[in-house]
């Protein structure tokens, strides 16, 4: 009786484990077929001058639309990307798309810089920088128009290749804003460490900071940190007029958040922030 109650947890443990290994081998072919497929889109969430309101750029966001409509959340096939070995596909064909979108929004009137996420494997690999470089060699402006984004988190995973990566495309022009700051409990070393222009408060800090007075102590302190730094600060997650007032008032640089817009496709963002004939001085 015993021995089957000690065995019973383990046998379904097993069986768990199986399934596990074979949803993420099922979702790693998923990612494979949508990779050459072209089932991916970007999404772009704008960034917003905080003094002004002009538009200042955009965060690039990925989003694998499903036959029901839905959509899988990057979330979770970025994270599957990255251990099945199949983010630096992804990212290079983000960057790809990211170029095509820059032309249409140059066309457009688009003067800002699209912010591309990146991830640890990216940093890793010399592959990656081969081939901005390329990419580079074809238009020498492209690092004006492209920022990387990089969690604290996937920095810290390797430092040292993080380190060496993220010198060398900012010796070619690149620069780089450390996304979800405050998250990864690093964030003070990699200030230091790292050629890093732009610091991303994590939203989970902007959300109740009018409320919680800890996480309005932490985006206080970020901010002065960061402006002893010379690193410019976006505030992520804005989501209602009083915290945009709120962080206009403590001179946070940048602010994007649903208050503004969520992430559109290419054609709205567009109509929305570059064809507006009202935004125009006749
Ligand atoms: P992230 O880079 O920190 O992006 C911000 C996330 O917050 C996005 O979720 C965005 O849609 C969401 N967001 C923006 N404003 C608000 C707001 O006011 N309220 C709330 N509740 N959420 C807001 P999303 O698009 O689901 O992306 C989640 C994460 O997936 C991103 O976090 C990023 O780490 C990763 N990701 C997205 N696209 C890419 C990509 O192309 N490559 C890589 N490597 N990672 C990506
Ligand atoms: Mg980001
Ligand atoms: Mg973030
Ligand atoms: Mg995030």
């Amino acid at each position: 009786h015993e021995a089957k109650n000690t065995q019973q947890p383990y046998v379904s443990y097993q069986k768990e484990l199986g399934k596990r290994a074979n949803d993420l081998r099922d979702m790693s072919s998923k990612i494979k077929r949508a990779i050459n497929e072209q089932e991916f889109e970007l999404y772009l969430q704008p960034i917003f001058e905080a003094d002004s309101e002009d538009m200042h750029g955009a965060e690039v966001l990925i989003r694998w639309p499903q036959s029901d409509g839905s959509f899988i959340s990057p979330e979770l096939f970025i994270g599957i990307a990255e251990q099945s070995g199949l983010i630096l596909g992804i990212s290079k064909w983000v960057v790809l798309e990211t170029i095509n979108h820059l032309k249409k929004l140059k066309s457009a009137g688009f003067i800002g810089a699209l912010h591309v996420n990146l991830s640890t494997k990216d940093l890793e690999s010399p592959e990656f920088y081969e081939f901005m470089e390329t990419l580079l060699a074809d238009d020498p402006s492209l690092s004006d128009f492209i920022m990387f984004e990089i969690t604290e988190r996937a920095m810290m995973t390797n430092l040292p290749a993080a380190q060496t990566m993220m010198q060398k495309l900012n010796s070619r022009g690149f620069e780089f804003s450390v996304d979800d700051f405050g998250t990864g409990f690093s964030s003070l070393v990699l200030l230091r460490e790292l050629p890093i222009s732009q610091i991303k408060i994590d939203q989970s800090f902007i959300k109740d900071m009018l409320t919680q007075i800890a996480d309005y102590a932490i985006v206080e302190s970020t901010l002065f940190l960061a402006t002893r730094l010379n690193c410019k600060v976006v505030a992520e997650g804005i989501e209602n007029e009083d915290v945009q007032q709120a962080l206009t008032a403590m001179s946070c640089d940048y602010l994007q958040g649903y208050y503004y817009s969520k992430p559109v496709i290419i054609d709205d963002f567009i109509n929305k922030y570059l064809n507006e004939d009202k935004y125009r001085i006749i």
